[in-house]
């Protein structure tokens, strides 16, 4: 399993954790099927019923970190989300406050000039009153002069024609006073006109800023509760960081248990490598079972030196392709076991058994399964189609010689493990 680039270890180091447990797991199983368990240290079945506890508290604790770290992701991108509302928010109030600013400039400037009009009015109808009054003082001496009878004329002692003068020229004031007064009343009606404009442009100012205001207020109500979200949004991001830390202890505590009880085990038995009886190394035996690229080969691979495995090598050898592309058998022989681990390990898988050479081959991440347990199959068939499931992040196929086949029942699905070898040595 696992053909990743060096550089996808980081993003998937939980993965691979997960992945150095199953291996240990596998090297415990192989041992556990060539030698017999001493009786004065604990049994083999011991160990692996710790071993597979521990590998499903690691298998669990890797989900629960895997879904912390999407909702720790959700998080902070509402964070991002948040804190550019929040700076648009702030924008808009901004320019609402400048535009209220302006408004309330403009409304100053039109209370100044409704005042100034109303002085203007003010002293219009001053002048309009006085000249009515004159007016009035006109039209009465023209009235009297209009009463003057001949008696009174020579008593006056003034002359006839200084008296038709005097009464001409009142004649004239009075026409002039009367025309003054039409000009003033129609200057004041001017100004009225004026002055209830500019009243009109008061209310429309003071509605306009009501209605600013009343923007401004609710952005600033939108962006306290974005404020209050962000401050929350962040708490939470917090929270996950320190649970996912947690849980990050926790699985390194897991793995840790897991290398000590592989390292028990290996001081009761002894190793792996080509059992007596099976096929020599460079016979030829097997066919590729990809068309695909071998992109990592078996043991201490880079990748494996770079600890992906805790220490320990690649078990199989890894071939990319396309998705859905063929996964052939790579020899004659029956179909021992077809397994499902899902998001884990192997993920689909199925082994062959080659009675004739003595051990299973083992294809794993399928995208599908072609075949079913008891078919026979021969070399160079399809038996089933790349995929990426279990712990893969592209399509390839984990190819593996197996002596000694073994299964346990896991929770997440059927388990296999082996005295793996090379494949290369037959392929
Ligand atoms: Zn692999």
């Amino acid at each position: 399993m696992i053909s990743l680039p060096i550089n996808k270890i980081k993003r998937h180091k939980l993965r691979g954790r997960v992945r150095v447990m199953i291996i240990f797991v596998l090297c415990l199983a192989l041992v556990s099927g060539a030698v017999p368990t001493q009786s004065s240290a604990r049994s083999i079945e011991e160990i692996s019923g710790d071993l597979s506890s521990l590998n499903n508290e690691v298998s669990r604790l890797d989900a629960e970190i895997a879904e912390l770290e999407g909702q720790l992701d959700e998080k902070r991108s509402q964070i991002r989300s948040l804190n550019n509302d929040i700076e648009e928010l702030s924008t808009e109030i901004d320019k609402i406050g400048l535009e209220i600013q302006n408004t309330q400039a403009k409304i100053k400037r039109t209370e100044a000039e409704i005042e100034k009009t109303e002085i203007s009015i003010r002293t219009k109808e001053r002048e309009l009153q006085e000249t009515k009054r004159l007016l009035v003082e006109y039209i009465r001496l023209i009235n009297d002069a209009d009463n003057v009878n001949a008696f009174e004329i020579l008593l006056s002692g003034k002359s006839f024609s200084e008296i038709l003068n005097q009464f001409e020229y009142t004649e004239t004031l009075q026409k002039k006073t009367q025309e003054s007064l039409e000009r003033i009343k129609q200057i004041k009606q001017d100004l009225e006109q004026q002055q209830a404009t500019l009243q009109q442009q008061r209310v429309e100012a003071i509605e306009l800023q009501t209605q600013l205001e009343g923007q401004r207020d609710a952005l600033s109500a939108t962006r306290s509760e974005k404020d209050r979200l962000l401050a929350l949004s962040e708490d939470e991001a917090k929270n996950y960081e320190s649970l996912i830390v947690k849980n990050e202890a926790l699985q390194k505590e897991v793995l840790q248990d897991i290398e000590s009880l592989e390292k028990e085990l290996s001081a009761q038995t002894g190793g792996g490598g080509i059992p007596a009886g099976a096929p020599p190394a460079g016979s030829g035996v097997l066919s590729m079972p990809s068309n695909g690229i071998e992109v990592q080969g078996y043991g201490m691979t880079d990748f494996a030196e770079g600890g992906a495995y805790g220490g320990s090598g690649h078990n199989g050898i890894d071939i990319a392709s396309g998705m859905g592309s063929p996964v052939y058998a790579s020899a004659d022989g029956v179909v021992s076991q077809v397994g499902d681990l899902g998001g884990v390990a192997y993920g689909r898988w199925i082994s062959v058994r080659h009675n004739d050479l003595g051990f299973d081959t083992l294809y794993g991440h399928l995208l599908a399964s072609k075949v079913s347990v008891g078919d026979s199959v021969a070399k160079g068939q399809i038996i089933g189609l790349m995929g990426s499931t279990g712990y893969s992040t592209g399509p390839h196929v984990h190819f593996m010689v197996c002596f000694d086949l073994r299964t346990q029942q896991q929770g997440y699905g059927l388990l296999p493990y082996c005295n793996h070898v090379n494949p290369h040595l037959y392929l």
